[in-house]
């Protein structure tokens, strides 16, 4: 496997993984790869000719005052494991090789990049959309895998993709959680044993919302309210509950077809989001 780390190598390591008769996959990470990221990786290699896994824990997409001095960072372990996953390429290329000085272009998804996530975290999405360019741009891949787990960042990635006609495929992955249902997260190792348990609280919620929405509920507003109920029993601050429509990302009052429902809340210090599908009962 080669490790590389400009954007300048890559695009020529890419030129030459890029086949005609195979597909050339790649999957984004910010690193401290765990199960969900593994499971991105196995699918790409499954489904593509060679699969490159890009390491960078993007300071573009983080706030002042968010975690990126701290987020997990655990680089050897990451590279034998896309090693071990069968990855053609570990592309993990420095902060100052990404945005050398001088550096002054943006990809903003302002309609998407609005709700959710983009009214408490500023600026996260124009840094994400940004980076995902960038990656496209040196890896060359014709598919890129993306977790539901972070689903507003997959909406507006194939909007991003779709709009500069980039001619890359998002391939999107279903969330991958703990035996009790917690989403993995590389920000699940901030938490304390006890705060682990309390995280419990936003997997179940969702599950439950789920639960409520086939057996026939349909108003998003009782839905949320059972939702913040539980988690502010498991003492979490909340920064949103919504039920939105799976494309545009609108919020859904009556949930007469499929919706996303997605959370994001503090336990303790850690911010946890996570979200689930709903679909209503068939009524026909
Ligand atoms: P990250 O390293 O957190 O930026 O995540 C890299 C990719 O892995 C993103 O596409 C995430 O959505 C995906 N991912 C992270 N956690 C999970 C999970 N529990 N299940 C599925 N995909 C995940």
């Amino acid at each position: 496997m080669k490790v590389v780390d400009t954007p300048q190598k890559m695009r020529k390591l890419a030129e030459f993984l890029r086949r005609d008769d195979a597909p050339l996959g790649l999957v984004p990470t910010m690193g401290a790869l765990h199960e969900g990221h593994k499971s991105l990786i196995a699918r790409a290699t499954s489904e593509c000719g060679a699969v490159v896994v890009s390491i960078f824990v993007n300071p573009a997409q983080f706030a002042a005052g968010e975690d990126y001095d701290t987020y997990p960072r655990t680089f050897e372990a990451d590279l034998e494991t896309c090693r071990e996953m069968g990855a053609a390429c570990a592309y993990a290329p420095k902060a100052s090789s990404m945005y050398p000085g001088g550096y002054d272009t943006w990809v903003d998804v302002p309609g998407l990049g609005a709700p959710l996530c983009g009214s408490h975290r500023a600026g996260h999405f124009r840094g994400v959309a940004t980076v995902v360019l960038k990656l496209f741009s040196a890896c060359l891949p014709h598919r890129a895998y993306f977790g539901e787990k972070d689903y507003q960042q997959l909406v507006l990635l194939r909007r991003m993709t779709h709009d500069l006609d980039l001619g890359v495929e998002i391939v999107p992955c279903p969330i991958i959680r703990e035996e009790d249902g917690i989403a993995l997260s590389s920000r699940n190792a901030y938490l304390s044993a006890e705060e682990r348990l309390r995280a419990r609280a936003i997997s179940v919620a969702l599950f439950d919302a789920k639960k409520t929405v086939a057996a026939g509920e349909r108003f998003s507003v009782a839905i949320i309210q059972s939702c913040l109920d539980k988690l502010k029993k498991a003492g979490s601050r909340v920064d949103y509950v919504e039920i939105v429509d799976p494309a545009t990302l609108e919020r859904v009052e009556t949930i007469n077809g499929a919706a996303r429902m997605a959370v994001a809340a503090y336990i303790g210090e850690t911010r946890l989001i996570d979200n689930i599908l709903l679909e209503p009962r068939d009524e026909a």
